[in-house]
């Protein structure tokens, strides 16, 4: 069965809010076997409005609305979905009752208007309210469709009790599942000359890429009967995979290059300490971000300044004024500086020019990353590109992944 899923609110298309009910909605059809091949956002407006539905009506098995149910005029997705459908709006009385009760046990009195959230397209059921927002749901030319309330957490508490089990009852019980492999250190093309015949060869499990911050995610889905089954068209593939981008991919219970790491050092009782100087800080941020991650985090020493690199992390002189400090040199001084005086088995470092202008001649996107254990200093120099924050988050990732290659090589 085809899915759509269509956000209305002008506040979306304003980009106040994020359309997380998509997301959400998407995940849960996914799990059922519904594939979802539109999301689209509408403001409040009539017109526009019977527009997205009367496509999706047509294009889609099930169609699946949020917002606009709420009691004021911009509410509008009910009169839309009556008009598009060809059907009048009736007051359901059971509902009168259910609003003014909630009204009732909040001890509030009920602005008349609220009284509109009573009006469904003829035909349509009711799905019981979670706030004061009733949704519905109605079969329009063998397509359903569904009208929830924009709040999220109405929202999802209706999926559950309402939306899924319907969908499942009418489309049949199939799984989507996904894993992914992360891959640090090649690039999204390098990947796919890697992998690119097994992407071409599949359709299903599928094999998509999606790149960010250093990272490659490769993700294999499944469709199957169920979720064993699904697994088991997963694992061949996922293995090939990982033996082919092997050392580069993580390990599969790792969720980020730090919680990679974090599993290794636990694994061997060893600490880690880190010097930043481009990052300031974001390396340790994204170690701590791990729960436990106490056991093995010692600290991080921000070095911005050549002072601070000097007098904390103990870079000497001649690396200062000689290579400087965005060299392979100051790396390496930096990560030794910080597993000695922080008394850790492993020392990370990172340096770089984030920009906008070059620093020492360096060119933005320079970017060295250390690592030091067991009397072994490996330095990487990794080529930056994008804003600030893009060149700070491969260096982040380059210095963990630095780190976790070491390890398991020592
Ligand atoms: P209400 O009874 O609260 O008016 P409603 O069905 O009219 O419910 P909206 O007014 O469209 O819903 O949205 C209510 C709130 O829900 C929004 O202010 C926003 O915070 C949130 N919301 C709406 N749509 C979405 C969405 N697609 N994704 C995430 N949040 C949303
Ligand atoms: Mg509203």
């Amino acid at each position: 069965m085809k899915a759509e899923i269509i956000g209305v609110g002008t506040e979306l298309l304003l980009g106040q809010i994020a359309n997380t009910n998509a997301q959400y909605i998407s995940r849960c059809l996914a799990a059922i076997g519904v594939d979802v091949h539109l999301h689209v956002v509408v403001g409040d407006n009539h017109g526009r409005i019977t527009d997205a539905v009367g496509g999706a009506l047509q294009r889609s098995g099930a169609v699946i609305v949020t917002g606009g149910l709420g009691p004021t005029p911009d509410d509008i997705t009910r009169e839309a979905v009556a008009a598009v459908t060809g059907r009048l709006l009736r007051r359901e009385e059971t509902l009168v009752e259910v609003i003014e009760g909630i009204f009732e046990r909040l001890n509030r009195d009920m602005p008349t208007e609220n009284l509109r959230q009573a009006d469904l397209p003829e035909g349509a059921t009711v799905i019981d309210p979670e706030g004061t927002a009733p949704g519905f749901w109605l079969e329009h030319q063998n397509t359903l469709l569904f009208a929830l309330p924009g709040v999220p957490w109405e929202m999802k508490a209706m999926m559950r009790k309402a939306v899924v089990p319907i969908l499942v009852a009418r489309a049949g019980s199939a799984v989507i599942v996904s894993k992914e492999v992360m891959v640090v250190g090649l690039g999204e093309s390098r990947t796919h000359e890697i992998i690119g015949d097994l992407v071409d060869a599949q359709t299903n499990p599928t094999i998509a890429y999606r790149a960010g911050a250093g990272v490659v995610r490769v993700r294999i889905t499944a469709k199957a009967a169920d979720e064993a089954t699904a697994i088991g068209l997963i694992r061949p593939l996922e293995e090939d995979i990982r033996q082919r981008l092997a050392p580069h991919a993580l390990p599969g219970d790792a969720g980020s290059p730090g919680e990679a790491l974090g599993h290794l050092l636990r694994g061997r009782g060893a600490t880690v300490a880190a010097a930043e100087s481009l990052t300031g800080g974001a390396l340790g941020a994204e170690l701590t971000c791990t729960s436990g991650s106490g056991d093995y985090f010692l600290g991080s020493l921000v070095c911005y300044s050549d002072a601070a690199k000097r007098d904390v992390a103990g870079v000497s002189d001649a690396v200062l004024a000689g290579p400087g400090a965005v060299s392979e040199e100051a790396a390496a001084a930096l990560a030794e500086g910080a597993a000695q005086r922080l008394r850790a088995d492993l020392g990370l470092a990172t340096t770089g020019v984030a920009g906008p202008a070059e620093q020492e001649g360096k060119p933005v996107g320079t970017i060295f990353v250390a690592a030091t254990f067991g009397g072994r200093t490996e330095v990487r120099r990794v080529q930056g590109y994008g804003d600030r924050d893009h060149i700070r988050a491969l260096a982040v990732t380059g210095a963990l992944d630095l780190g976790r290659r070491l390890l398991e090589e020592s």
